[in-house]
């Protein structure tokens, strides 16, 4: 199994989108060859040391090529169906086609709504992170059986806006949005001749999506408008996004040593800056936790997570998810951090042993009450 790379240099973690129309290749079915050349492409990737994970559409495709069903019903109970019958039949062809380059692979079904529960973006952002450390590639897709319309206005099986998400919630370097078109023109490339591609967007505008959604040219039915979306999103976080055709040679290895390929996105700030300003901001901040010097110093010295041991005082009301500001035994901020244990677990085992977690609350949901990887130091 290959070794995850913690250099952290640029376009080290990579997500990678992959769409229905990339995945069938234009017919009705999930094509092997094409999966079988991205696959290549990723495992090629994670043998050079980068951190890949995948949002993969192709379930509903899947599923009504397995019922045998040709015309398009419409409905979302109906694609619901068909993403539940779809799914396990499009893992299975990653996991075949991954198997041949030994690497693991791991199913993660999302919903928009999870992510933006404090407790289901702490959950899905650990796992998805322990998973790039064992170097297992993990699969995700929308939970299209749980998904619903009215979720804050966005839409039953959106992908792209998924992806913005998940490249969010993992601090990618880099979102690659592959699809079937070769990126955002200035017309539809497949209607107008004199339609020029846009090589690089420094700010999402809304003179793009004017220019994604509003003419006849039909560039909406590329779904470009929800890859803008997906960009805005994403950029705004400090990771920068491509919008690619993945059936280009070695797509994906050449977006990843940063070449010029389809439109690229460029951030609007750095990543550091925006999660360190999101956890810093006090936003979010519920409580408060006084450790001891020794965790102190492994905290500013070491790039270590907090344990229990060292926790010395908790004050606030807070759930698991929260962001908490940790002090010194001297009053002075030592930095914040999104915590694992609400404040009534934390009063329990502040100052204990981790092995002791599980006997004193019945659960353990880590030795970390705040991991090194949720947390920022002053
Ligand atoms: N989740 C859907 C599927 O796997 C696709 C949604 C999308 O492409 O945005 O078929």
């Amino acid at each position: 199994m290959a070794k995850a790379n913690e250099s952290g240099s640029p376009c080290n973690r990579i997500v990678l989108k992959f769409g229905t129309s990339l995945l069938t290749g234009g017919t009705k079915q999930l094509n092997p060859d094409v999966m079988s050349r991205l696959v290549a492409q990723v495992a090629q990737l994670q043998g050079q040391g980068k951190e890949i994970l995948i949002v993969s559409s192709g379930a509903i495709a899947a599923g009504r090529h397995k019922l045998g069903i040709s015309k398009r019903i419409k409905g979302i109970p109906y694609k619901q169906v068909l993403a539940s019958v779809g799914q396990s039949r499009l893992m299975y062809t990653y996991e075949q086609l991954f198997d041949e380059h030994n690497i693991t692979v791991a199913q993660a079904l999302l919903t928009r709504a999870d992510l933006c529960d404090r407790a289901g973006y702490l959950n899905a952002r650990n796992t998805l992170l322990a998973l790039l450390e064992l170097g297992v590639i993990c699969i995700i897709n929308e939970n299209d059986v749980v998904a619903i319309e009215e979720i804050e206005g966005a839409r039953f099986g959106d992908n792209d806006n998924l992806s913005a998400m998940v490249a969010n919630l993992v601090d990618a370097d880099l979102l690659a949005i592959l699809t079937d078109i070769g990126g955002l023109y200035t017309a539809d490339p497949r209607q107008n001749p004199d339609a020029r591609l846009i090589p690089e967007v420094s700010t999402v505008d809304e003179a793009l999506f004017r220019l994604a959604s509003g003419s006849k040219s039909g560039l909406g039915t590329g779904g470009m408008v929800t890859k803008l979306e997906a960009a805005r999103v994403a950029t705004a976080c400090g990771v920068t996004v491509v919008i690619a055709n993945g059936n280009e040679p070695d797509v994906v290895r050449r977006l990843a040593a940063g070449e010029a390929v389809g439109t690229r996105f460029l951030p609007a700030r750095s990543k550091l800056e925006s999660r360190e300003r999101w956890l810093l901001s006090g936003l979010s901040t519920k409580g408060k936790l006084v450790v001891d010097a020794g965790a102190a110093a492994a905290l500013k010295k070491q790039n270590s997570s907090l344990l229990a041991a060292g926790i010395l005082e908790v004050e606030g009301h807070f759930q698991r998810g929260d962001v908490v500001n940790i002090f010194d035994p001297e009053g002075a901020r030592l930095g914040s951090g999104m915590i694992n244990y609400s404040s009534e677990d934390v009063w329990k085992i502040k100052g204990v042993h981790s092995r002791k977690i599980a006997s004193l609350l019945g659960y353990d949901y880590g030795d970390e009450v705040i991991h090194r990887n949720n947390l920022v130091i002053v």
